[in-house]
């Protein structure tokens, strides 16, 4: 019997080396087998080519029973995983979830975006392939990054250079008692991280500077501007204009808050064009000198990322040209609206 095994064995062995399909080599063997069970049921007992190959025919019935059922075993268990394919092909051509943009898990995560109209499943898709630049990790930074996340925005960078510090937690609500001490980038990519999995955060903890700003505002759809440095906040104009990007601008004071869309290319005024000269030094005071009501910032924080939103889904009315001003003190708003001026010094030449 064992002859005949070995017989098989050599047989398959050529088959494999001559890349025989399996199904021949199934024929050969199967062949030999039909070959041996002839020998044992033709052949009388004693005969030397009927002991050579087993010497009995029940053993080779056996024999191939056994084989027989785990082929037919096989053969069912192959059906089985093809059905099963072929129904989770059926269920992701429906619901996108391999296939598609999104899984199952972002599909009920951004559900009750994409059943407003204004958003629906091409908005969503919007915000993922979305690239958004967020300059300041504090105050106006902290729900605008939560929110952005939340709201699904594929790829979210961040650039502050400071850390956190216990004064910064009565408004900066990205970080946490536990992080004081930790620069705010990282601190906001670790509450980013807790809240949406499926957006990506880059952190860049160093401050904006003229020599990185445009290369980096170059990489991304849109700015959000949160500081609260006229300097620093000219030379996020500067850049935008030059890399072609729209700028949301949130500023706070006190009791006031203003967003704006600053956007030369698309038609609207840039922040030089509204504030050619930098404010007086008394008038250009720091959250620092002057203090701020905590949840301020999170009301204008709020309303960039809303409009972050609508920007990149094209829902709605933006800010282009209009500066929305908030007065918690008395709970009032207002709209200013602004003109591009044609002899601005930054995008005059446009
Ligand atoms: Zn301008």
């Amino acid at each position: 019997m064992l002859f005949v095994l070995f017989l098989a064995a050599v047989l398959w062995g050529i088959g494999h080396v001559m890349k025989t399909p399996v199904q021949a080599r199934l024929y050969m063997v199967g062949l030999l087998y039909v070959a041996v069970l002839g020998v044992q049921i033709a052949l009388p007992t004693g005969h030397p080519l009927r002991e050579a190959t087993g010497g009995a025919a029940a053993m080779w019935l056996l024999f191939g029973g056994f084989v027989a059922v785990v082929l037919a075993y096989r053969m069912l268990l192959g059906r089985v995983r093809g059905r099963a394919e072929e129904v989770e092909a059926a269920r992701d051509a429906i619901t996108g979830a391999s296939e598609g943009p999104f899984r199952d898990v972002e599909l009920e995560r951004y559900a009750r975006h994409i059943t407003l109209p204004d958003i629906g499943g091409g908005g969503q898709l919007a915000l993922k392939n979305a690239k958004v630049l967020v300059v300041g990790a504090g105050g106006l930074g902290s729900p605008a990054l939560l929110y952005l996340a939340a709201a699904g925005v594929g790829r979210i960078g961040v650039i502050d250079h400071d850390e956190v510090s216990l004064s910064n937690l009565q408004r900066q609500i990205i970080h946490s008692d536990a992080r004081t001490g930790m620069p705010k980038v990282f601190s906001a990519e670790v509450a980013v991280g807790a809240l949406n999995p499926h957006v990506e955060l880059r952190p860049y903890h160093r401050a904006l500077t003229a020599d990185v700003a445009e290369t980096l505002f170059a990489e991304y759809d849109l700015i959000l501007d949160g500081t609260d440095s006229f300097v620093v906040r000219a030379e996020v104009n500067r850049a935008a204009v030059a890399a072609g990007r729209p700028v949301i601008a949130g500023a706070i004071s006190a009791w006031e808050g203003q967003v704006t869309l600053y956007d030369p290319a698309g038609g609207a005024p840039c922040m030089a064009c509204v504030f050619p000269t930098a404010p007086a030094p008394d008038l250009a005071a720091t959250c620092a000198e002057t203090g701020v009501i905590g949840a301020l910032p999170g009301v204008v924080g709020s309303i960039m990322a809303l409009e972050a939103i609508k920007e990149i889904t094209g829902a709605g009315d933006g800010l282009r040209g209009r500066m929305l001003i908030y007065d918690a003190l008395h709970a009032e708003t207002r709209i200013l609206r602004a003109q591009r001026r044609a002899d601005c010094t930054v995008c005059g030449g446009l």
